[in-house]
């Protein structure tokens, strides 16, 4: 007999975010996570849990749906994927042709695809810099970003971020940035004259632990880069497909974008497939002859893959076909009385935000009501203790987070609140 599979995951794997020291030595096997049905996951001895973090912020119709499989095996049987670097596949013109057409005309018209988040923000500010490069504008360098912000792993998406622990060792790479404490800092931001665009992740800071902006922050950043010349780039990678309680975040505001990226929900998180999308203005500046140079010198071998177009175009059609984003109130409100609840009664608990089906709970300590010693991980202690109640998820240090599959029903939803309630109930009864 062959080491098991938590062995050999143990002994060949590395994981994302993981301290591997402590995932080695841990006493408790990896859980090896073997099928999806709706909301629900199932491990290998098919104990089932509640996805509620929809694995890591991916999951929008749940697992394992019959459109989203029919679709990604229908175009598989075609084919799995051709380059989209001098050719072009119907998916691709397809999805492109959807995803333009959601924006008014002579707004968002032209989809460049890539394959994650990172890629998504790298494919935007790599545009914006082109851009200023070709309009002459040489003295607009600067990117703004907000502190808390997250936009990716990859260097230039991790130097716009304003969370140091991702970024800081790594120090002097990246775009040219300046990291602003709040949108009300943009009054007093000394060089707007060399900003080329400023970045946030709409209504709610998702890595920072479920931060949200104050109302109206948008249409301020909106206004504040249309009086300066500004542009506006929107990571709506975490936030779009319905997140919020409509497609996209911005639609609360009524802002458009100069450059809207979106990859995780896209394919309904079941392929890594990522689109950045922006006007013509930007676009139009890149034409030229060949020999002028202003092409976008930038893409990904697996750029407009057919598959992952598929699957992201199943997904559209769900959310039209079985009314996601109609269905959605009575299953937020559920989700907010549930986590008012929660608020209200636990003294471990200090604050939760929500937006839509996005909740962050802070979590400190019950008896003093102070901040946790991080070092103690009680957040992750908690969420792995809500196994034993069914659910999955993952925090962000002492905060919790909850992000239910749009598809999950209303008891669904309230039962994943209360699992998560009770295991931090447990947690402190220790
Ligand atoms: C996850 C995330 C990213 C990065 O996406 P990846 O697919 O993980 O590279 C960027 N921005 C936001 C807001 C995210 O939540």
């Amino acid at each position: 007999m062959g080491d098991s599979l938590e062995e050999l995951d143990k002994k060949y794997l590395w994981h994302p975010f993981t301290q591997m020291k402590g995932w080695m030595e841990s006493d408790e096997d990896p859980l090896v996570l073997d099928r999806g049905e709706g909301p629900y996951l199932f491990d290998r001895k098919g104990r089932r849990y509640f996805d509620g973090n929809s694995s890591i912020w991916t999951n929008i119709h749940g697992h394992a749906h019959p459109k989203i499989n029919e679709a990604i095996r229908l175009q598989s049987e075609k084919v799995s994927h051709v380059s989209a670097l001098g050719f072009s596949n119907e998916p691709a013109i397809r999805l492109a042709e959807t995803l333009a057409g959601y924006f008014p005309t002579g707004t968002l018209d032209r989809v460049f695809f890539s394959d994650n988040g990172s890629t998504a923000i790298e494919c935007a500010c790599k545009m914006a810099v082109q851009y200023r490069q070709l309009a002459g504008e040489t003295e607009r360098t600067r990117f703004l970003s907000f502190s808390g912000a997250y936009h990716g792993d990859t260097v230039g998406a991790a130097s716009l971020g304003g969370i140091p622990t991702f970024f800081e060792r790594f120090g002097g790479s990246g775009y040219e940035v300046d990291i602003l404490e709040s949108i009300e800092a943009l009054e007093h931001y000394e060089n707007p004259s060399r900003c080329n665009a400023v970045i946030i992740e709409p209504l709610i800071q998702g890595a920072a632990g479920m931060r949200k902006w104050p109302e109206g922050s948008l249409k301020t950043l909106r206004k504040w880069c249309d009086d300066h010349g500004a542009l506006l780039i929107l990571d709506e990678v975490m936030t779009g497909f319905g997140r919020t309680g409509k497609l996209f975040a911005h639609e609360h505001e009524g802002v458009i974008p100069d450059f809207l990226c979106l990859a995780k929900g896209l394919t309904g998180g079941y392929l890594p497939l990522a689109a950045t999308l922006t006007t013509d203005r930007v676009y139009e500046a890149f034409l030229g002859e060949y020999e002028e140079l202003k092409t976008f010198f930038y893409g990904h071998s697996y750029c407009a893959n057919p598959l992952g177009c598929a699957a992201a175009l199943a997904s559209w059609e769900i959310f039209e076909r079985e009314a996601v984003l109609e269905n959605l109130p009575p299953k937020i409100e559920a989700f907010r009385s549930a986590l008012d609840l929660w608020e209200q009664e636990d003294a471990a608990v200090s604050e939760i935000r929500s937006v839509g089906l996005i909740a962050g709970i802070d979590i400190v300590d019950p008896k003093t009501g102070e901040p946790l010693d991080w070092r103690l991980e009680t957040g992750a202690r908690i969420c792995r203790e809500a196994r034993r109640f069914g659910l999955l998820t993952r925090p962000v240090r002492d905060t919790l987070t909850l992000m239910p599959p749009l598809c999950a029903t209303k008891q669904q939803i309230v039962d994943a609140v209360i699992a998560l309630r009770k295991a931090t109930v447990e947690h402190f009864m220790r």
